[in-house]
C-alpha cells in the first residue's frame, strides 16, 4: 500500500488519496486507472460525486486485488438519519462493485437538521456488521466533533477537511491531534489556484521541483493526508512523487498565506 499511517481503530490509510470531485461516471475510469497504476491505493469518492458506479469499474480493470485497496465514499446531506445511512451505504457498495468501503464519512455536518448524531449511531453498526471498515466525519468543526463524540463515545477516525496554505486549519488540526484523529486535506492545492503564487513558486524553484509538490509536501511535512485530483498522468504521477523536506525558513514563508480563504462552503451554514 506504499507509505500508510495508522488510523485509531488499528487499520492503516496510504498517506495519499486520490480524488473524484467533479469527474463525470463515464470519464472517471481513465483516472482512476492511472492513479492506481501510478501507485495510488486510496480513492475518496461520495454519493454526491455520481461517479461511483465509473470507480468500481476503474477498481476492477486495475487487477489489484481489493484488499489492497482503500476506498472512501461519503454520505450526501439528504441521506442523514437511520435509514437513509443504511440505504445510502448499501448502494455505494453496490456501485462501487465491493463488499466493503474501508472508510464511510458523514459528508458535512448539515447541523439545522440536526441528524448527524443519528447518522453516525447507524455508521457504528455497519461498522460492526463489517459492511465498513472504519468510519470518520468531513467537514466538522470541533464542535460537531464535540457533541458526536459525547453522545456516542464514539471517536471518528478521520476528519476530511478543507486545507491548504491558504486556509490552514491550525486550531482544529490541534485538536485532532489531542484526540488521535486524523486530518484529511480536501483541495489540498486550493483547486490548483495556489499553484500561481510567487512564494510556493519560488520555494519550487529552490528545490527544482513543482508547485504542486511543494504544496503537497506542506501537507505531509504538518501531519495531514492529502486528496488530490488530477486528470492527468504526469501530474497524477508528479503529485504522488512530492517528498521535498521543506526547511523551516519554507514551512515559515507557508505559515505567512494563512488568510482564511475557503475554496467551499462553510461547514456551520452548508445544508
Ligand atoms: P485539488 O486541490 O486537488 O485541485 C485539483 C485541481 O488542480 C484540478 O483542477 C487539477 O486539474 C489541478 N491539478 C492537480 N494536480 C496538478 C498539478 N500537479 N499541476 C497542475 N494542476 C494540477 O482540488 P479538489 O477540489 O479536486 O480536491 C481534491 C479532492 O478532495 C476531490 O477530488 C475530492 O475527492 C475531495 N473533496 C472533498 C470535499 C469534501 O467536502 N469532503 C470537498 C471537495 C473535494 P487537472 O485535473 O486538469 O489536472
Amino acid at each position: 500500500m506504499g507509505k500508510t499511517r495508522q488510523l485509531l481503530d488499528g487499520n492503516k490509510i496510504p498517506a495519499d488519496g486520490f480524488g473524484v470531485f467533479l469527474i463525470p461516471d463515464d470519464m472517471v475510469e481513465d483516472p482512476v486507472l492511472s492513479a492506481i497504476d501510478i501507485g495510488y491505493r486510496h480513492i475518496d469518492t461520495a454519493s454526491i460525486y455520481k461517479n461511483e458506479q465509473g470507480v468500481g469499474k476503474a477498481i476492477k480493470r486495475s487487477g489489484v486485488h481489493r484488499d489492497h485497496l482503500f476506498i472512501t465514499t461519503k454520505i450526501w446531506n439528504d441521506s442523514q438519519g437511520r435509514d437513509r445511512t443504511r440505504q445510502s451505504c448499501l448502494e455505494s457498495l453496490e456501485k462501487l462493485n465491493t463488499t466493503y468501503l474501508n472508510c464511510l464519512l458523514i459528508h458535512w455536518p448539515v447541523p439545522s437538521r440536526g441528524l448527524f448524531i443519528e447518522t453516525w449511531k447507524e455508521m457504528i453498526a455497519l461498522r460492526d456488521e463489517g459492511l465498513v471498515k472504519s468510519i470518520g466525519v468531513s467537514n466538522f468543526n470541533q464542535e460537531h466533533l464535540k457533541q458526536l463524540i459525547e453522545s456516542t463515545g464514539e471517536t471518528p477516525v478521520l476528519n476530511q477537511i478543507e486545507c491548504h496554505p491558504w486556509l490552514q486549519q491550525e486550531s482544529l488540526r490541534n485538536y485532532h491531534a489531542d484526540l488521535g484523529i486524523a486530518t484529511v486535506s480536501w483541495s489540498p492545492l486550493a483547486r490548483g489556484s495556489l499553484l500561481e503564487d510567487a512564494i510556493i513558486q519560488s520555494i519550487a524553484k529552490k528545490y527544482q521541483s513543482t508547485t504542486a509538490q511543494v504544496i503537497l509536501s506542506w501537507h505531509h511535512q504538518i501531519g495531514n493526508l492529502p486528496v488530490t485530483k488530477s486528470v492527468h498522468p504526469s501530474r497524477i504521477k508528479q503529485n504522488l512523487e512530492s517528498q521535498i523536506v521543506l526547511d523551516q525558513s519554507d514551512l515559515n514563508l507557508i505559515q505567512s498565506l494563512e488568510k482564511g480563504q475557503r475554496i467551499g462552503p462553510d461547514p456551520n451554514t452548508m445544508s
